[in-house]
């Protein structure tokens, strides 16, 4: 027998990118898409940014990308061309891979004296020879929309309103729009780092899950995972979390965006997907998260990879661009419609 239970009757839930041939294999969970969840909140950007518009207010992004890498490339091209659809301006700086600390500070300077530049973002990862720290903190606090910079991050800590970074108001946004319960939850973020898991950890923590923060150093990390009603990966471990990692019915949240390349692995991940093998086998690479792509037959509901948690980073990051041109004009600019982190 063959279960299918993806919820098609609700607009953030998608069934479609899901599909499944092996008539042992179960699909259990709800399939949580960020893209329907992203359209939602533009929905609402372009409501207030109508209203910014009529008092006289257009927000603006910096976007700063240092070199040629094609990675940060393609993300900061999605950056811009979001920031153009949603009727936001936006300023794409390109020094040369080559550029010093001190002259990059020296852009940042004067990004952050242009009134008409609501929010900056530098695109990581910087040359070996820029000072990243140095970098990310001479950004204005007010400008600051991947919420990087320590002001920002102390007002996290504080619970106090902030530019939050971008991928975990996402997921927090994935998690509230769907109606999964947080409060009294358990929650085990899995990685550290400052970009995803501590900022995430402490929005579970302010939004009253109890937080446990799973790292490289963790032990028995599979039963301290096991114990989550909520599972956030962010890990850059290709599809490390596999079934056995997850209480049956828990939310499974997959930040991890990783390339494969190796037909032997992409075999073994998409063996009960067998679409997702053949568009594999077309291109000879595809993007798979940090959870195990099985996970769907034993979580109550899953974000997918992709068009799970990642079209959310950008739209958090229009989010904040529009939330910061209103911070920073005060009682010029007309509230914000919606509740968003
Ligand atoms: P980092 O490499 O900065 O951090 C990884 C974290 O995972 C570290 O805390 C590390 O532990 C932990 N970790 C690594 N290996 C293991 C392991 N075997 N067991 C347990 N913990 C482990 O990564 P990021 O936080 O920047 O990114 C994580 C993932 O999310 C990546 O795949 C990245 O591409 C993706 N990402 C996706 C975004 C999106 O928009 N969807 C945005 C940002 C990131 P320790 O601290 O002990 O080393």
């Amino acid at each position: 027998m063959v279960v299918a239970s993806v919820c098609t009757d609700f607009a953030i839930m998608s069934g479609p990118e899901i599909t499944h041939h092996n008539e042992e294999f179960f699909l259990s969970a709800r399939i949580l898409s960020g893209n329907a969840i992203r359209d939602q909140i533009y929905a609402e950007l372009a409501g207030e940014i109508a209203s910014l518009a009529a008092a006289g207010i257009k927000p603006g992004l910096a976007a700063v990308l240092v070199g040629d890498n094609p990675a940060s490339k393609v993300y900061v091209n999605s950056k811009i061309a979001a920031c153009g659809k949603l009727g936001l301006a936006s300023f794409h700086i390109t020094p040369p891979a080559t550029i010093t600390t001190e002259e990059l500070l020296g852009i940042i300077k004067d990004l952050n004296a242009r009134d008409d530049v609501d929010g900056i973002l530098v695109q990581l990862p910087l040359p070996p020879q820029i000072d990243a720290k140095k970098v990310l903190e001479a950004v204005d606090p007010a400008k600051d929309v991947d919420g990087f910079h320590p002001m920002n991050v102390g007002h996290l800590v504080a619970g106090r309103p902030a530019l939050v970074a971008c991928t975990p108001a996402g997921v927090m946004e994935i998690l509230r729009r769907s109606n999964i319960p947080i409060e009294g939850a358990n929650a085990v973020v899995l990685g550290r780092s400052d970009i995803v898991g501590k900022p995430q950890a402490l929005l579970l923590l302010h939004a009253h899950a109890c937080v446990t923060i799973a790292h490289s150093k963790t032990k028995d990390l599979k039963d301290v995972v096991r114990r989550a009603d909520i599972v956030v990966a962010a890990i850059g471990r290709p599809a490390m979390v596999t079934p056995d990692f997850i209480r049956p019915g828990a939310t499974v949240i997959d930040v991890g965006i990783n390339r494969i390349n190796d037909a032997k692995q992409a075999e073994s991940l998409f063996a009960n997907f067998p679409e997702r093998l053949a568009e594999f086998q077309k291109k000879g690479t595809a993007i798979v998260g940090d959870v195990h792509p099985d996970v769907v037959s034993v979580a109550g509901a899953f974000t997918p990879v992709p068009g799970g948690v990642g079209p959310l980073t950008i739209a958090m990051l229009m989010s904040n661009t529009v939330k910061a041109a209103r911070m920073r004009r005060g009682a010029r600019a007309p509230a914000a419609a919606a509740s968003r982190s």
